[in-house]
């Protein structure tokens, strides 16, 4: 009996939960759907931001380039004037050296060496720097020989320098032809200011998003100087343009540390899980919804007991798996004695009392895989798979015995009993039409041999 109200409070509970699995289900996929688009709208961001940064690299590296080539072009002028006249005046070069400078902020000094001996600079500064041999500047020494011997402008630096500070040093070797030979005639020295040229070229002024770094690239091997920036850029996955400069390149290269957050994500994340919350909900209560009206279409509003139609389907799915398997059964008709009487003396509320109290009393007579229900007014109806005829009547019994009894009710005490008819799978009786036409002769029977008894319906085994 325990086991039994068990079972239907597990299947109570069952189904129950079904409306929070469904529901929460629902919402689980939801959310995750509207997590997924978020991420690929993340994505579409993060990927925009990466080609503004491409955009960057190139518009920088665009720049670093047009400002080396303009300073460049300093060397070019002070040679052509050289070439027309050699024996330059320190006042002359003051004034070329001047006008040239105006317009190129990034660069810092301007020197002329005859025969590699400081001679000219502009702006004027140390003085004791004039006339002192380049070849004998011990860190830029090989880098004076190499130019010379290879006739091309070299880069070096940024270097420290003798008068102090830091400067990228930019050597271009002049010669001259003399009695059809052609001579070393000296340099053209400029110094470029690191930061203004970084300054000129927009490297400076950046998001704190992405890391920008520089790095000399005159050989395959990426590990060359630093020259801004930090080395870590060139270690991760990053984005890269090359800048030509004197005697070589340079590789500018961006790292993207994170990525731009708009609260746009944050809303979309909170309408998401809001749309999840309210779609689960809304599967939650349909599934109550649809449990209520399907236990509704099954059960006998009254007793709460299975209602003839969907009981009838229940026997039937048992009479035929009984059949296959050849297995016994028995159908048991059960009819309340004179209910009409209790009706009529203690009135139509009373009579649905008692209705529902013979309900549970039949419930508690059976065992598991027993189903019953309510046949229509005070007729019950039992099936008891696997049961013979035997079986079945013990099991008639315990419900006669059940029901047989006094039930008090609003301080009236109320004699109730019941007849009923059994009938089993045999020969002659193999389907449900056939088992309830002989229960209920059985049952008849029952009432004509005086009541609160049980008729075993004949059979032919
Ligand atoms: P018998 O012993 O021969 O079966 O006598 P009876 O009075 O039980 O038989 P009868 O068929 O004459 O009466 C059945 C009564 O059951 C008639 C009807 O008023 C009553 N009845 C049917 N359905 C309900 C119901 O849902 N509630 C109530 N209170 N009474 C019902
Ligand atoms: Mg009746
Ligand atoms: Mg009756």
């Amino acid at each position: 009996m325990r086991d039994k109200n068990k079972k239907s409070f597990l299947l109570l509970k069952k189904h129950n939960l079904f409306p929070f699995i469904a529901g929460g289900i629902v919402f689980f996929i939801i959310f995750l759907i509207s997590e997924w688009l978020i991420e690929l709208d993340e994505l579409v961001h993060e990927e925009q931001y990466q080609a503004r940064v491409d955009g960057r690299i190139n518009h920088i590296s665009h720049q670093l380039q047009e400002t080396i080539n303009n300073n460049l072009l300093v060397i070019e002028a002070v040679e052509a004037l050289l070439l027309l006249k050699p024996a330059i005046s320190s006042p002359e070069f003051k004034t070329i050296a001047e006008r040239l400078l105006v317009s190129r902020p990034s660069i810092k000094q301007i020197e002329l060496s005859p025969g590699a001996i400081v001679k000219y600079i502009y702006p004027p500064q140390d003085s004791s720097l004039i006339g002192l041999n380049l070849r004998s500047i011990p860190d830029q020494k090989i880098m004076i020989e190499q130019s010379i011997q290879q006739r091309k402008i070299m880069m070096a630096g940024p270097l420290e320098l003798i008068e102090g500070g830091v400067a990228l040093i930019v050597r271009q070797p002049l010669y001259k032809k003399e009695q059809g030979r052609t001579q070393f005639w000296g340099f053209i020295t400029l110094q470029f200011d690191i930061d203004k040229l970084f300054t000129e070229a927009e490297l400076l002024s950046n998001d704190n998003l992405t890391q920008y770094a520089i790095r000399e690239a005159n050989d395959q091997s990426g590990d060359g100087r630093v020259l801004f920036g930090q080395p870590n850029v060139f270690s991760s996955r990053h984005l890269s343009a090359y800048i030509s400069v004197p005697g070589g390149h340079w590789l500018l290269g961006a790292s993207i540390n994170d990525y731009p957050h708009t609260p746009y994500h944050s809303y979309l994340s909170i309408w998401g899980l809001l749309a999840s919350a309210a779609f689960g909900l809304l599967t939650g209560l349909t599934c109550i919804l649809w449990i209520r009206t399907y236990q509704r279409s099954i059960h006998d509003p009254l007793t709460g007991l299975l209602n003839r139609q969907y009981f009838q389907k229940r026997a039937k799915t048992e009479i035929e798996r009984a059949k296959r398997h050849n297995l016994p059964l028995s159908l048991i008709m059960i009819d309340l004695d004179l209910f009409k009487q209790i009706n009529d003396n203690f009135g139509h509320q009373v009579g649905d009392q008692i209705l529902i109290s013979s309900a549970k009393l039949i419930q508690e007579a059976l065992r598991d895989g027993d189903e019953v229900g309510r046949y229509g007014g005070e007729e019950f109806i039992v099936i008891t798979p696997h049961d013979n005829e035997a079986q079945a009547q013990l099991c008639a019994e315990r419900i006669r015995l059940k029901l047989d009894r006094h039930i008090v009710l609003k301080h009236q005490q109320i004699k109730l009993s019941a007849s009923l008819g059994v009938a089993s799978l045999s020969r002659d009786t193999c389907d449900y039409d056939q088992l309830i036409y002989k229960a209920d002769a059985a049952l008849y029977q029952a009432k004509e041999n005086g009541r609160n008894c049980i008729t075993i319906a004949e059979s032919k085994n």
